[in-house]
């Protein structure tokens, strides 16, 4: 299947849809604290997709019964909320999408409830920061490998990492999952050219241990095989007409961050 190259017209929509995905997030980082149930945050996202006449893209996908997916500790990605109870010390990642109008956002991100062990924040910090440096590489004209090119070299530069191989990154338009599916790792210079109306979601996931995964019986939650903690952070991004980038699941766009990587976002949206 060809990439999808999108219009401007359709990107204001995506961007719609992706600011509706912040507010998610916004809502789950103000409410999370320890003794939640994870369900609980689910009730959250729900209530915030309900309020801006938005639908979920991940309620019913292939049978997913939530509306976000809650992955603690040696989860990674695709945990199912329910019963358990968030405690101090926990890394929590939520990952959520929203359609407006037949156009998909989707972003991730992890968080430490409570007190953190420093080796967990930092985990974080290093799955967020790599996300950025895969967004800042996957700019107007270069190669999609470019992205898990950078997104591998900078988390390997901050110590022993395991990046899952199994699951990555992926376009998204008018489905939540399109071409290409963007690995988190390898050669720079491969694969098709970044250009104007693409739009890609860059999700690292990593661990603390061993990239390699196991799928829990629930048929969903990813798991670290050796128990080691993980982290997973998501932004959907495109790259508009002038040439530029533009994060449509953050706020601003991803001006702030990508201004440290000297990268200026598009002020077309
Ligand atoms: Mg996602
Ligand atoms: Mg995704």
């Amino acid at each position: 299947m060809a990439i999808q190259v999108k219009t401007l017209d359709q990107l204001k929509t995506m961007r719609r849809a992706g600011l509706v995905v912040a507010e998610i997030h916004k809502a789950i980082r103000e409410a999370i604290k320890p003794g939640m149930t994870t369900s609980a945050l689910d009730t959250i996202a729900e209530a915030v997709i309900k309020r801006h006449g938005a639908t979920s893209n991940f309620k019913g996908y292939h049978g997913f019964p939530a509306t976000i997916c809650v992955s603690v500790n040696d989860e990674i990605v695709h945990g199912i909320p329910g019963d358990r109870v968030i405690n101090d010390g926990d890394v929590v990642s939520v990952d959520c999408g929203a359609i407006i109008d037949g156009w998909h956002g989707d972003a991730a991100f992890s968080i430490g409830i409570g007190t953190i062990d420093p080796e967990d924040q930092k985990l974080m910090d290093v799955c967020e920061e790599s996300m950025w440096r895969g967004i800042a590489a996957g700019k107007n004209g270069a190669k999609l490998s470019d992205i898990g090119y950078a997104i591998e070299q900078y988390t390997n530069s901050q110590g022993k990492y395991g990046i899952l191989q199994e699951y990555g990154g992926h376009g998204i338009g008018t489905e939540m999952h399109q071409e290409p599916h963007v690995l988190n790792f390898g050669k720079a210079g491969n694969g098709p050219e970044i250009i104007p109306g693409f739009v890609l979601a860059i999700e690292p996931m990593i661990t603390r241990g061993s990239a390699r995964t196991k799928v829990l019986a629930d048929d969903w939650t990813v798991v670290s095989a050796d128990k080691s903690r993980g982290s997973h952070f998501e932004h959907t991004y495109a790259i508009l007409p002038d040439g530029k980038p533009f994060v449509l699941t953050s706020f601003d766009g991803g001006k702030a961050e990508l201004a440290r990587l000297g990268v200026v976002v598009s002020d077309l949206l």
